[in-house]
Parts: structure tokens; sequence; C-alpha cells
């Protein structure tokens, strides 16, 4: 549902927004599939005196999304374009030239999409990435000293290869594309971004989101069509038994703590499809699922997709 409200939202007030960059005025492409299921565009163009002899596909950015920190975009590039770059780097777009992007929690206040056309013409668009206002605890303590040690390095740099190459993976599921839901309702026990500063050192920020049902073994869903790309055989120090969906277009959603884990590596899975079970497996003080999703290196804020629980 959320992709469908900005959406609409997006229609009935964000035209401009939509049409910022037009470089020609004409009719909206074809190949702009959010563009084409909106109103008629005239308000955003204003007539021009002399318009081009020869028209030209309009070269515009259609979107909508979260533009915020933790955020995201999906949408359609301009007509015509050959690659894509956010923030300078190439990017991803899929079929009908639909894309997806997303906003890091420390990203902004902006951020750049720039479309080379197949005409050599380059369309840009600034993006302002709204601030938000972390759930920052301030302690007296002192934040714990020394690095890991020998021994539990041993153990952790196999994980921690593990998880790189499961992110590496490209499957080409389309679940990016879907409206994503809640794999488990229940309390909110940690949120994305919160943060604890020791003595005004900062520890690493919270990179998911924390649901707790009260129980282990409560069954949780995929929050959207995927293909698993890990599914631990044993509890990883950290994360314990450790699923890991990937959607597509560098996007992917990992499940840390599980009680069990009902998918194997490889296997296609659809949303709402039963996955796996909470549980308090590797770091945990209870029984709860730890989500987290991540477009190639930035974080996002999973309720940011979801909408608020209801
Ligand atoms: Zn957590």
């Amino acid at each position: 549902m959320r992709g469908s409200r900005a959406l609409g939202a997006l229609a009935a007030g964000g035209i401009a927004a939509l049409l910022a960059g037009c470089v020609a005025p004409s009719e909206p492409s074809s190949a702009s599939a959010a563009a084409s299921r909106a109103p008629a565009p005239a308000p955003a163009l204003a007539p021009t005196a002399a318009p081009p002899a020869k028209p030209v596909e309009p070269a515009v950015f259609a979107f909508s999304g979260e533009i915020e920190q933790g955020g995201w975009i999906k949408g359609v590039v301009p007509a015509g374009t050959r690659t894509l770059l956010f923030d300078g780097n190439e990017i991803a777009f899929g079929e009908h030239g639909a894309f997806f992007a997303a906003f890091d929690r420390d990203a902004g206040p902006s951020a750049v999409l720039a479309a080379k056309l197949a005409d050599g013409r380059t369309v840009t668009r600034t993006l302002t990435v709204a601030p938000r206002a972390w759930q920052i605890e301030r302690v007296n303590v002192a934040r714990r000293k020394g690095g890991p040690t020998e021994a539990f390095m041993r153990i952790r740099r196999p994980e921690l290869a593990r998880i790189v190459a499961a992110r590496a993976k490209r499957t080409g599921a389309e679940g990016w594309r879907q409206d994503f839901i809640w794999p488990v309702k229940g309390r909110i026990s940690g949120r994305f971004g919160s943060q604890r500063i020791y003595r005004g050192e900062p520890g690493s920020y919270h990179g998911g989101t924390d649901i707790t049902t009260g129980a282990s073994g409560t069954p949780f869903v995929a929050p959207a069509d995927g293909v698993v790309i890990l599914a631990a055989d044993h509890p990883f120090t950290l994360e314990g038994n450790l699923l890991m969906i990937d959607h597509g277009m560098g996007l992917n959603s990992a499940f840390l703590h599980c009680s069990d884990i009902l998918v194997r590596e490889g296997e296609r899975v659809t949303q709402g499809q039963v996955i796996g079970r909470i549980g308090s497996t590797g770091r945990a003080t209870g029984p709860h699922l730890h989500w987290a999703l991540k477009w190639n290196d930035a974080r996002i804020d999973p309720i940011l997709l979801t909408g608020p629980m209801d």
C-alpha cells in the first residue's frame, strides 16, 4: 500500500516535482509507467514560445518514495537513458527503465540522479534528503576498550566473508518492485538508527528494526518476493541463525537471531511465505526479530518501506 499511497500523493500534489527537469515539452513517454498513470501534466508545463522543430521525448525522472535519511525512491529513468548514476555511481535499472535507490541513515543533505541519454544529453535531478531526529541515548559509561580478540576474529572472519558474498549475489529477484509488508507484527523494541553515545564517544547505530512478540518460535514471513542468499547452518557469533533474502536491484533483507530457518539457500520465496521463526540466537538479550534492509551500501529504515505497523 505504501508505494501506491506515495504515488497517489505525488499525483495529487507533486506534479511539479515529477516533471521538474523536463527539457522539452511533449507528451509523456510511454516508457514512463509512473508518469503515464499521473493526470495530464498541463499545469506544470508552461507554454513555450518556440517549440523545437523536431519534437523529442521528454527527458525527465519520474519517481515516488520517502526522500529522507534511511528512505528510498522507486522510479522510471528518462526516455533514452543508457547509463544511470546515483551520487556519481552507476546503478542498475530494469525493464521499462524502472529503478530503485535508497538514502543511507547518514545520507544527505542532497543526492543526485543523473541519466546519460543515447543522444548525448545528461539529465540530472538533485534530491533534498530530509534529515531525521534519531533516538540518541547519552550514557555516562566509557565505551568498551580494546578490539576483538584474535580467537574471536578466527570465527568472525569467515562469517563476515559469507555475509559479504551473499550480498554480492545478483539473483534477478523482482521483490523490490512490491509494497513491502511486515515480516511479523508485534512491539517495536528497537528502532532503526538509534545510537548510544558513551561519554561523548558514539557507538555504532542500530542498523535494523527489532520486533518482539514476547515469544520464541513465532513464525515470520518474507516481506517481499526474493531469493534466499544466506541461510546459516549454525548460529553466527553476533547474528545467530541468520537468514538473508535478495529482493533484486541491490536490495536485500537480513533476519537475525532466528530459532529456525525454514528455507534453503537458492530457494525462491514469495511475499507472505513463512520463512523462519523468531529466536534469541547470537547476541540477543531475548527473543526478537532484527530485520535489516540494505540497498547496496545504504542502510534503509524498514518502516519507510512498509509503513507503520497497524
Ligand atoms: Zn536489533
